[in-house]
């Protein structure tokens, strides 16, 4: 089954309390990118570049079924530039630069190759630009998955309540499931969330877990307890990979198998989390991927006998 995935792909500085790195390629679609891969191919990938970004990445991305027909690369200009300093809980972190550069002028343009495309992972991008995308397909996926961010809340809220009405999945992190709706507890945020448009509500809560909700019923997947989160940059988007990866691998997309597929996207962001940029995403085998997800049963596997 083939994947769309919309998304930045770009260079980060990033400051954790442990470490510091002034220039590493990064962006969320370049994270779904290598952690959907793992799972299911190809990936068709839209995004926007300058001139700067490594041709030895895009190599790297092609050589995992990642096609890029729908990068445009714009020759005079930079790349999106993106910087952030995490506080000392490693769950929460200042943005200090946006550079949007090319971003600025995307348009993205589907390319022919892309039409009939199973499932979407709309990134983290403009919500014009996700809108864009949804509009362009001419046959409906059978899944389409939202990443956004609260960046988009504050400038773009109209756009993305535009988008929203179009989407079947939405994945967001607690505070933003708090801004969306305006409520503090997040089950009656979920409840208002699922009235704006999607029909299944993630909410990621960093090193607590994920909670998927649906139609009144809830599941809950826990993150893996590491010794070292030693850069939790792309966390989100190696999850969103991870999970639409799983549904497209499966080609199933029904209330029990997300459960499953959270757990996956659990899985790929513990990974994600251990070295710096998408570096240890490239590294993993399907030994690793597996070995980690019976680290996740043993977890959460228990007996009880009720009295
Ligand atoms: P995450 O940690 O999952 O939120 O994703 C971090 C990635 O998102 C970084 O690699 C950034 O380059 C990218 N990013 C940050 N802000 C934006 C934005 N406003 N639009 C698109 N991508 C962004």
């Amino acid at each position: 089954m083939a994947v769309i995935s919309v998304g930045s792909m770009a260079f980060d500085a990033i400051e954790t309390p442990f470490a510091k790195i002034d220039r590493i390629v990064g962006g969320s679609g370049t994270y779904v990118a290598y952690s959907a891969s793992h799972l299911t191919q190809p990936i068709q990938q839209i995004s926007i570049i300058g001139n700067d970004f490594p041709a030895e990445e895009l190599d790297e991305l092609k050589k995992r079924g990642v096609q890029l027909n729908g990068v445009e690369m714009v020759p005079d200009q930079k790349s999106f530039f993106w910087s952030g300093k995490y506080h000392l809980d490693m769950n929460t972190r200042d943005t200090l630069v946006t550079d949007l550069n090319v971003l600025a002028n995307f348009n993205p343009q589907v390319p022919e190759e892309y039409q009939g495309a199973e499932y979407l992972m709309l990134g983290n991008v403009l919500p014009k630009l996700q809108l864009s995308v949804i509009e362009q397909l001419r046959t409906r996926p059978k899944l389409i998955v939202l990443d956004t961010m609260n960046f988009w809340m504050e400038v773009a809220m109209e756009d993305l309540k535009k988008v929203l009405l179009k989407v079947d999945v939405l994945l967001i992190n607690d505070s933003e499931a708090r801004q969306l709706s305006g409520e503090y507890s997040l089950v009656k945020s979920a409840k208002k969330i699922l009235q704006m448009g999607p029909k299944f509500l993630i909410i990621k809560k960093g090193e607590h877990g994920a909670l998927l909700f649906h139609e009144g019923k809830v599941f809950f997947a826990p993150a893996l307890p590491l010794e070292d989160v030693f850069d939790p940059t792309g966390a989100g988007d190696a999850f969103a990979g991870g999970f639409i990866g799983h549904i497209s691998h499966t080609d199933n997309y029904s209330f029990e198998n997300m459960k499953t597929a959270i757990i996956v996207g659990s899985a790929m962001a513990s990974f994600c989390v251990e070295k710096f940029g998408p570096q240890r995403l490239k590294e993993i085998s399907k030994k690793d991927i597996d070995a980690r997800l019976e680290q996740f049963v043993q977890l959460v596997n228990f007996d009880i006998s009720l009295v």
